[in-house]
Protein backbone atom coordinates (compact mmCIF):
# COMPACT_ATOMS: atom_id res chain seq x y z
CA UNK A 1 0.00 0.00 0.00
CA UNK A 2 0.79 3.56 -0.97
CA UNK A 3 2.77 5.45 2.90
CA UNK A 4 4.71 8.39 3.06
CA UNK A 5 8.00 9.05 5.03
CA UNK A 6 10.13 11.27 5.39
CA UNK A 7 12.60 12.51 8.32
CA UNK A 8 14.62 16.11 9.00
CA UNK A 9 18.14 16.10 11.22
CA UNK A 10 18.03 17.22 14.62
CA UNK A 11 21.58 18.85 13.55
CA UNK A 12 20.27 22.51 13.98
CA UNK A 13 18.05 25.75 12.93
CA UNK A 14 15.51 24.98 10.76
CA UNK A 15 15.74 27.35 7.88
CA UNK A 16 13.60 28.43 5.00
CA UNK A 17 15.19 25.67 2.81
CA UNK A 18 13.39 22.64 5.10
CA UNK A 19 10.06 24.50 5.29
CA UNK A 20 9.74 24.50 1.75
CA UNK A 21 11.42 21.48 0.17
CA UNK A 22 10.27 19.00 2.90
CA UNK A 23 7.91 20.51 5.96
CA UNK A 24 5.38 22.11 3.64
CA UNK A 25 5.41 18.77 1.36
CA UNK A 26 4.47 16.69 4.80
CA UNK A 27 2.05 18.89 5.29
CA UNK A 28 0.16 18.60 1.52
CA UNK A 29 -0.21 14.93 1.59
CA UNK A 30 -0.84 13.87 5.12
CA UNK A 31 -4.52 13.04 4.42
CA UNK A 32 -3.65 11.10 1.42
CA UNK A 33 -1.82 8.12 2.53
CA UNK A 34 -0.30 7.08 5.70
CA UNK A 35 2.76 9.27 6.29
CA UNK A 36 5.36 8.78 9.28
CA UNK A 37 7.70 11.59 9.96
CA UNK A 38 10.49 11.31 12.19
CA UNK A 39 13.50 13.76 13.53
CA UNK A 40 16.43 12.12 12.48
CA UNK A 41 18.87 11.81 15.64
CA UNK A 42 20.27 9.27 14.60
CA UNK A 43 21.70 10.82 11.66
CA UNK A 44 22.37 13.96 13.01
CA UNK A 45 25.32 12.49 15.25
CA UNK A 46 26.81 11.71 12.18
CA UNK A 47 28.65 14.89 13.19
CA UNK A 48 29.09 15.96 17.27
CA UNK A 49 25.73 17.01 18.73
CA UNK A 50 26.49 18.36 22.11
CA UNK A 51 24.69 16.06 24.57
CA UNK A 52 22.99 18.70 26.38
CA UNK A 53 21.60 19.88 23.40
CA UNK A 54 20.34 16.94 21.09
CA UNK A 55 16.84 16.32 22.74
CA UNK A 56 15.97 20.11 22.66
CA UNK A 57 16.95 20.43 19.30
CA UNK A 58 14.53 17.24 18.24
CA UNK A 59 11.52 19.00 20.25
CA UNK A 60 12.51 22.18 17.99
CA UNK A 61 11.98 19.71 14.64
CA UNK A 62 8.97 18.09 15.93
CA UNK A 63 7.65 21.95 16.80
CA UNK A 64 7.96 22.79 13.13
CA UNK A 65 6.50 19.75 12.44
CA UNK A 66 3.55 20.18 14.55
CA UNK A 67 4.09 23.86 13.54
CA UNK A 68 4.34 23.99 9.48
CA UNK A 69 0.20 21.90 10.41
CA UNK A 70 1.13 18.38 10.32
CA UNK A 71 -1.63 16.55 12.63
CA UNK A 72 -0.31 14.09 14.92
CA UNK A 73 -3.50 12.31 15.12
CA UNK A 74 -3.14 11.24 11.19
CA UNK A 75 0.67 11.52 10.47
CA UNK A 76 2.93 9.47 13.06
CA UNK A 77 5.85 12.02 14.21
CA UNK A 78 8.23 10.05 16.08
CA UNK A 79 12.71 9.85 16.66
CA UNK A 80 14.04 7.91 14.67
CA UNK A 81 16.52 6.38 17.70
CA UNK A 82 13.03 5.85 19.72
CA UNK A 83 12.37 3.40 17.05
CA UNK A 84 15.41 0.81 17.43
CA UNK A 85 14.70 -1.07 14.19
CA UNK A 86 15.91 1.52 12.03
CA UNK A 87 19.37 0.96 13.82
CA UNK A 88 19.25 -2.94 13.14
CA UNK A 89 18.09 -2.91 9.69
CA UNK A 90 21.14 -0.21 8.44
CA UNK A 91 23.62 -3.16 9.56
CA UNK A 92 22.03 -5.59 7.66
CA UNK A 93 21.67 -3.46 4.70
CA UNK A 94 25.36 -2.55 5.59
CA UNK A 95 25.81 -5.63 4.41
CA UNK A 96 23.65 -5.19 1.22
CA UNK A 97 25.30 -2.19 0.35
CA UNK A 98 28.52 -1.81 -1.76
CA UNK A 99 31.41 0.73 -0.96
CA UNK A 100 31.49 1.84 -5.17
CA UNK A 101 27.99 2.91 -4.28
CA UNK A 102 28.87 4.73 -1.07
CA UNK A 103 32.14 6.47 -3.06
CA UNK A 104 29.53 8.23 -5.42
CA UNK A 105 27.89 9.72 -2.83
CA UNK A 106 28.36 13.93 -3.48
CA UNK A 107 26.76 14.73 0.18
CA UNK A 108 29.55 12.72 1.76
CA UNK A 109 32.30 14.85 -0.37
CA UNK A 110 30.87 17.97 0.35
CA UNK A 111 30.31 17.03 4.01
CA UNK A 112 33.61 15.79 5.10
CA UNK A 113 35.66 18.40 2.99
CA UNK A 114 39.23 18.55 2.50
CA UNK A 115 39.84 15.86 5.61
CA UNK A 116 37.77 13.12 4.53
CA UNK A 117 39.79 10.51 6.92
CA UNK A 118 39.10 12.71 9.65
CA UNK A 119 34.73 12.35 8.90
CA UNK A 120 32.85 9.55 11.10
CA UNK A 121 32.72 6.31 9.77
CA UNK A 122 28.49 6.97 10.43
CA UNK A 123 28.70 10.14 7.79
CA UNK A 124 30.12 7.66 5.04
CA UNK A 125 27.50 5.34 5.68
CA UNK A 126 24.40 7.62 5.92
CA UNK A 127 22.64 7.16 3.29
CA UNK A 128 22.44 3.16 4.21
CA UNK A 129 20.79 4.14 7.37
CA UNK A 130 18.49 6.52 5.21
CA UNK A 131 17.69 3.50 2.90
CA UNK A 132 16.69 1.69 6.16
CA UNK A 133 14.66 4.37 7.28
CA UNK A 134 12.61 4.58 4.10
CA UNK A 135 12.31 0.56 3.66
CA UNK A 136 11.58 -0.63 7.52
CA UNK A 137 7.99 1.11 6.87
CA UNK A 138 8.16 -0.46 3.10
CA UNK A 139 7.67 3.46 1.94
CA UNK A 140 6.36 4.35 -1.39
CA UNK A 141 6.72 7.99 -1.30
CA UNK A 142 9.55 10.17 0.42
CA UNK A 143 9.09 13.98 -0.18
CA UNK A 144 12.65 15.69 0.17
CA UNK A 145 14.05 18.28 -0.93
CA UNK A 146 16.40 18.05 -4.34
CA UNK A 147 19.57 17.55 -2.54
CA UNK A 148 17.89 14.09 -1.76
CA UNK A 149 17.88 12.46 -5.26
CA UNK A 150 21.17 10.60 -5.69
CA UNK A 151 20.46 8.94 -1.88
CA UNK A 152 16.43 8.14 -2.88
CA UNK A 153 18.47 6.37 -5.39
CA UNK A 154 21.07 4.43 -3.74
CA UNK A 155 17.48 3.29 -1.56
CA UNK A 156 16.57 2.04 -4.60
CA UNK A 157 19.51 -0.03 -5.38
CA UNK A 158 19.72 -1.30 -1.45
CA UNK A 159 16.35 -2.09 -1.80
CA UNK A 160 16.47 -4.58 -5.45
CA UNK A 161 19.95 -5.65 -4.12
CA UNK A 162 18.48 -7.21 -1.04
CA UNK A 163 14.79 -8.38 -3.24
CA UNK A 164 17.46 -10.42 -4.90
CA UNK A 165 20.10 -11.66 -2.64
CA UNK A 166 17.19 -12.73 0.12
CA UNK A 167 14.03 -13.53 -2.34
CA UNK A 168 10.68 -12.86 -0.93
CA UNK A 169 8.26 -14.29 1.81
CA UNK A 170 7.27 -17.28 0.05
CA UNK A 171 3.70 -16.39 -2.35
CA UNK A 172 4.39 -12.72 -2.44
CA UNK A 173 6.21 -9.99 -4.69
CA UNK A 174 9.81 -8.25 -4.27
CA UNK A 175 10.01 -7.72 -0.29
CA UNK A 176 11.13 -4.02 -0.26
CA UNK A 177 8.90 -1.82 -3.06
CA UNK A 178 11.33 0.58 -4.26
CA UNK A 179 10.28 4.33 -2.98
CA UNK A 180 10.10 7.11 -5.20
CA UNK A 181 11.53 10.35 -4.47
CA UNK A 182 8.98 13.09 -4.29
CA UNK A 183 10.80 16.17 -5.44
CA UNK A 184 8.28 18.38 -5.89
CA UNK A 185 6.71 22.03 -5.54
CA UNK A 186 7.87 25.28 -6.07
CA UNK A 187 11.56 25.49 -3.58
CA UNK A 188 13.03 21.88 -4.21
CA UNK A 189 16.32 23.87 -3.39
CA UNK A 190 16.49 27.04 -1.82
CA UNK A 191 20.11 28.56 -2.21
CA UNK A 192 22.33 30.04 0.40
CA UNK A 193 21.94 33.89 0.83
CA UNK A 194 25.55 34.18 1.06
CA UNK A 195 26.02 31.96 -2.31
CA UNK A 196 23.69 31.54 -4.98
CA UNK A 197 25.82 28.00 -6.08
CA UNK A 198 25.46 26.31 -2.56
CA UNK A 199 22.14 25.09 -1.14
CA UNK A 200 21.00 26.24 2.26
CA UNK A 201 21.79 24.35 5.22
CA UNK A 202 21.26 23.69 9.07
CA UNK A 203 24.94 23.04 9.11
CA UNK A 204 26.31 26.32 7.46
CA UNK A 205 28.40 28.02 9.71
CA UNK A 206 27.27 31.03 8.30
CA UNK A 207 24.08 32.45 10.49
CA UNK A 208 23.34 35.25 7.24
CA UNK A 209 23.45 32.21 4.69
CA UNK A 210 19.88 31.41 5.68
CA UNK A 211 16.34 32.23 7.05
CA UNK A 212 15.92 30.42 10.16
CA UNK A 213 12.19 29.30 11.04
CA UNK A 214 12.90 31.20 14.38
CA UNK A 215 14.39 33.98 12.95
CA UNK A 216 11.88 37.23 14.04
CA UNK A 217 11.15 40.00 11.35
CA UNK A 218 13.60 41.75 12.45
CA UNK A 219 16.37 39.34 11.67
CA UNK A 220 15.09 38.12 8.50
CA UNK A 221 14.78 41.49 7.38
CA UNK A 222 18.52 42.77 7.93
CA UNK A 223 19.42 39.21 6.44
CA UNK A 224 17.45 39.88 2.83
CA UNK A 225 19.32 43.44 2.79
CA UNK A 226 22.43 41.47 3.50
CA UNK A 227 21.84 38.66 0.85
CA UNK A 228 24.55 38.70 -1.79
CA UNK A 229 23.23 39.95 -5.03
CA UNK A 230 24.48 41.42 -8.40
CA UNK A 231 24.37 45.22 -9.16
CA UNK A 232 21.83 44.58 -11.96
CA UNK A 233 17.84 45.48 -12.00
CA UNK A 234 15.64 42.40 -12.24
CA UNK A 235 15.20 41.56 -16.17
CA UNK A 236 11.95 40.63 -17.61
CA UNK A 237 12.29 36.85 -18.26
CA UNK A 238 13.43 34.09 -16.60
CA UNK A 239 16.17 32.86 -19.10
CA UNK A 240 17.69 36.04 -18.28
CA UNK A 241 18.14 34.87 -14.63
CA UNK A 242 19.79 31.53 -15.54
CA UNK A 243 23.11 33.21 -15.31
CA UNK A 244 22.15 35.14 -12.10
CA UNK A 245 21.90 32.29 -9.53
CA UNK A 246 21.24 35.03 -6.63
CA UNK A 247 19.06 36.91 -7.97
CA UNK A 248 16.93 33.80 -9.30
CA UNK A 249 17.31 32.40 -5.46
CA UNK A 250 15.67 35.29 -4.19
CA UNK A 251 12.74 35.80 -7.00
CA UNK A 252 12.84 31.74 -6.36
CA UNK A 253 11.78 32.22 -2.51
CA UNK A 254 9.72 35.38 -3.04
CA UNK A 255 7.29 33.06 -5.59
CA UNK A 256 7.38 30.16 -2.93
CA UNK A 257 5.87 32.34 -0.32
CA UNK A 258 3.50 34.32 -1.91
CA UNK A 259 2.46 31.54 -3.62
CA UNK A 260 3.09 33.00 -7.30
CA UNK A 261 4.78 32.34 -10.15
CA UNK A 262 8.36 33.36 -11.03
CA UNK A 263 7.44 34.63 -14.11
CA UNK A 264 4.46 36.36 -12.44
CA UNK A 265 6.80 38.18 -9.33
CA UNK A 266 9.54 38.97 -12.66
CA UNK A 267 6.18 40.91 -13.91
CA UNK A 268 5.91 43.12 -11.51
CA UNK A 269 9.76 43.72 -10.76
CA UNK A 270 11.58 43.58 -14.33
CA UNK A 271 13.44 46.70 -14.19
CA UNK A 272 13.72 47.32 -10.41
CA UNK A 273 16.85 46.96 -8.52
CA UNK A 274 17.34 45.15 -5.00
CA UNK A 275 17.07 48.66 -3.30
CA UNK A 276 13.25 48.26 -4.30
CA UNK A 277 12.84 43.79 -4.14
CA UNK A 278 14.39 42.93 -1.42
CA UNK A 279 12.50 44.86 1.45
CA UNK A 280 9.41 43.27 -0.96
CA UNK A 281 10.42 40.27 -0.17
CA UNK A 282 11.14 40.50 3.33
CA UNK A 283 7.60 41.41 3.52
CA UNK A 284 6.30 38.61 2.05
CA UNK A 285 8.81 36.51 4.20
CA UNK A 286 7.50 37.84 7.39
CA UNK A 287 4.15 37.59 6.64
CA UNK A 288 4.70 33.78 5.56
CA UNK A 289 6.81 32.34 8.18
CA UNK A 290 5.46 34.71 11.11
CA UNK A 291 2.65 32.49 12.26
CA UNK A 292 4.71 29.17 11.71
CA UNK A 293 7.71 30.91 14.15
CA UNK A 294 4.66 31.78 16.70
CA UNK A 295 3.53 28.49 16.59
CA UNK A 296 6.67 26.81 17.25
CA UNK A 297 7.91 29.13 19.90
CA UNK A 298 4.37 28.16 21.63
CA UNK A 299 4.79 25.01 21.13
CA UNK A 300 8.48 24.99 22.03
CA UNK A 301 7.17 26.56 25.95
CA UNK A 302 5.38 23.06 26.20
CA UNK A 303 8.17 20.30 26.02
CA UNK A 304 5.25 17.91 27.30
CA UNK A 305 3.11 18.01 25.09
CA UNK A 306 5.71 17.55 22.18
CA UNK A 307 6.68 14.41 24.29
CA UNK A 308 3.41 13.06 24.18
CA UNK A 309 3.71 13.63 20.36
CA UNK A 310 6.73 11.68 20.26
CA UNK A 311 5.31 8.96 22.55
CA UNK A 312 3.19 8.10 20.36
CA UNK A 313 4.25 8.54 17.24
CA UNK A 314 7.18 6.43 18.18
CA UNK A 315 4.56 3.51 19.42
CA UNK A 316 2.95 3.87 16.61
CA UNK A 317 5.99 3.61 14.06
CA UNK A 318 7.29 0.44 16.18
CA UNK A 319 4.01 -1.03 15.17
CA UNK A 320 4.73 -1.22 11.46
CA UNK A 321 8.42 -1.73 11.68
CA UNK A 322 8.54 -4.31 13.86
CA UNK A 323 6.82 -6.85 11.31
CA UNK A 324 9.05 -5.53 8.56
CA UNK A 325 12.33 -6.33 10.74
CA UNK A 326 11.04 -9.55 11.99
CA UNK A 327 10.31 -11.12 8.37
CA UNK A 328 13.48 -9.13 7.18
CA UNK A 329 15.74 -11.53 10.16
CA UNK A 330 13.90 -14.70 8.68
CA UNK A 331 14.96 -13.61 4.81
CA UNK A 332 18.44 -13.24 6.46
CA UNK A 333 18.54 -16.36 8.36
CA UNK A 334 18.68 -15.34 11.75
CA UNK A 335 18.28 -18.12 14.65
CA UNK A 336 14.93 -17.37 15.80
CA UNK A 337 13.98 -20.07 18.12
P1 LIG B 1 22.41 19.62 7.24
O1 LIG B 1 23.22 20.78 6.77
O2 LIG B 1 22.64 19.27 8.68
O3 LIG B 1 22.48 18.41 6.31
P2 LIG B 1 19.99 20.38 5.94
O4 LIG B 1 19.66 21.82 5.94
O5 LIG B 1 20.56 19.80 4.68
O6 LIG B 1 20.89 20.11 7.19
P3 LIG B 1 18.44 17.99 6.38
O7 LIG B 1 17.94 17.63 7.73
O8 LIG B 1 19.67 17.30 5.88
O9 LIG B 1 18.67 19.59 6.34
O10 LIG B 1 17.29 17.80 5.32
C1 LIG B 1 15.91 17.78 5.70
C2 LIG B 1 15.04 17.94 4.47
O11 LIG B 1 15.14 19.29 3.99
C3 LIG B 1 15.44 17.05 3.29
O12 LIG B 1 14.27 16.63 2.64
C4 LIG B 1 16.22 17.96 2.40
O13 LIG B 1 16.20 17.55 1.06
C5 LIG B 1 15.47 19.27 2.61
N1 LIG B 1 16.33 20.42 2.34
C6 LIG B 1 17.49 20.70 2.98
N2 LIG B 1 18.02 21.82 2.49
C7 LIG B 1 17.17 22.26 1.52
C8 LIG B 1 17.19 23.38 0.65
N3 LIG B 1 18.19 24.27 0.70
N4 LIG B 1 16.16 23.54 -0.24
C9 LIG B 1 15.15 22.62 -0.27
N5 LIG B 1 15.09 21.54 0.52
C10 LIG B 1 16.09 21.36 1.41
MG1 LIG C 1 21.25 17.78 4.66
Amino acid sequence: QPLTLSGIQASGSLHLGNYLGALKRFVAGQHDQPTFVFVADLHAITVWQDPALLAAQTREIAAAYLAAGLDPKSAAIFPQSAVRAHTELAWIFNCVARLGWLDRMTQFKEKSGKHKERASVGLYTYPVLQAADILLYRATHVPVGADQKQHLELTRDVAAKFNNDYGAPAGQPDFFPLPEPVIQGPATRVMSLRDGLAKMSKSDPSDLSRINLLDDADAIAAKIRKAKTDPEPLPDTLEALEARPEAKNLVAIYAALADRSEADVLAEYAGQGFGAFKPALAEVAVHALGPVTAEMRRLMNDPAEIDRVLKDGAQRAAAVAEPVLAETRRLVGFWNA
